[in-house]
């Protein structure tokens, strides 16, 4: 194959050069107090990224860091609130009620984000305040939605409610701002493959100084995934309750020494947020039958865009794009599968490349003679005025 494959699902993501040679090189003795030292660093680095208090990493996909959350934080049986904004808040609820907790599944328009009014009935109702809190994701990455934490902080607060909050970063780490500290969230779940521009493999829970603490009162049991000894740890060992992954350490340092590099997390931000809205202007000028999913601007995530296509063979359409141009593009997820398509634009990406993956994209819509206008000029002109306000 001549070329590189454009690769446009919300998650995995392109991996730079610099992370896929941390792959390359050999292990060292993790109890050597070289390892202890850089390791000590960069979960300093972390800790100042995430603006929390520690930060804990597991060697499992988003899907450990969601289970871990629940165990160190909840009683057994308890209940906590969890909008249903789409798949994966689902399946988050699924996974509680599996372990024994109770998950109040707050209804979500799926091209809504979150309404926080609804969350704040439900946290005021609670007066006895039973409740362990709120567990929100932030971009909902089946739908493309993003949550308002802003406005979520004060439905918790308007209600008098000390519960916790809890918020699913999976796909917003390093595509939307997530500022943890400023809005006093207790737990950041994070996962190597989506902004983080890492293979699958490593998920990490940023956690406040309130969650620590709570976990200390937490009976549920748990071994592994406790944050007991990862939090402080003495050993490189007890941080990850195991033999470290020490690649993956290796490839977490130069993701974070990448997102510095281009000028800190706000940059990175801003990219994603100037990369997303030139995608959404390219999906309206395609026009009927393509419409955005996420109908308010501001509900719209950075890091992935859910078109709904009604009408058209999705997945002939994916497939030619991948199979003859090269472009990938990701399936809708759950009820939305078949009638919608997700393009991710998350990562290591820049705006050629973006441009390519929609000239690709549209050449496969040609072949199959889908109707539409080319949304490219619309794309361009999005990437050029710098407008993000559409
Ligand atoms: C990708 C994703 C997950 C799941 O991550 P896995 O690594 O596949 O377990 C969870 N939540 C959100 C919001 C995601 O985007």
């Amino acid at each position: 194959m001549a070329g590189r494959d454009f690769v446009q699902l919300p998650g995995p993501t392109n991996i730079p050069d610099s992370i896929l040679e941390a792959f390359r090189r050999p292990p060292v003795d993790f109890g050597s107090p070289e390892f202890k030292d850089y390791v000590d660093d960069l979960f300093d680095d972390l800790t100042e990224l995430f603006g929390s208090y520690r930060v804990t990493a597991y060697p499992s996909v988003g899907h450990g860091s969601w289970e871990a959350t629940l165990v160190n934080l909840l009683q057994p049986g308890q209940r906590f609130v969890i909008p249903q904004a789409g798949l994966f808040s689902t399946r988050w609820s699924d996974m509680a009620e599996a372990m024994g907790f109770a998950p109040v599944r707050m209804p979500v328009d799926q091209r809504r984000a979150p309404d926080p009014a609804q969350i704040h009935d439900l946290l005021a109702a609670d007066t006895n305040h039973e409740l362990a809190g709120v567990f929100v994701a932030h971009t909902e990455t089946a739908t493309g939605t993003l949550a308002d934490l802003a406005a979520i902080r004060e439905a918790i607060d308007a209600a008098g409610h000390p519960g916790l909050f809890v918020v699913d970063a999976i796909a917003s780490m390093a595509t939307d701002p997530v500022p943890m500290a400023e809005l006093g969230i207790d737990v950041v779940l994070a996962a190597s493959q989506k902004g983080l521009m890492m293979p699958p493999g490593l998920s990490l829970a940023a956690v406040s100084e309130k969650a620590v603490t709570h976990n200390a009162t937490v009976t549920t049991p748990r071994y592994f995934w406790s944050w007991t000894e990862r939090i402080d740890p003495e050993f490189v060992y007890q941080r990850f309750c195991g033999t470290p992954p020490i690649q993956h350490l290796f490839a977490l340092r130069a993701s974070v020494d990448h997102i510095a590099a281009e000028g800190g997390i706000d940059a990175v931000t801003s990219r994603h947020k100037r990369l997303a809205t030139a995608t959404q202007a390219a999906v309206r000028a395609w026009g009927e039958p393509f419409e955005l999913n996420v109908i308010e601007p501001p509900e719209r995530a950075s890091a992935l865009t859910c078109v709904l296509a009604d009408g058209i063979d999705i997945g002939a359409l994916l497939t030619l794009a991948r199979e003859k141009y090269h472009v990938l593009v990701s399936g809708a997820m759950g009820d939305m599968a078949g009638r919608a398509f997700r393009i991710g634009h998350l990562g290591d990406l820049n705006e050629p490349m973006l441009l390519g993956a929609l000239a690709g994209f549209e050449c496969a819509m040609r072949d199959l003679k889908i109707p539409h206008t080319s949304g490219l000029q619309a794309a361009m002109e999005s990437l050029t005025t710098n407008d993000c306000t559409q």
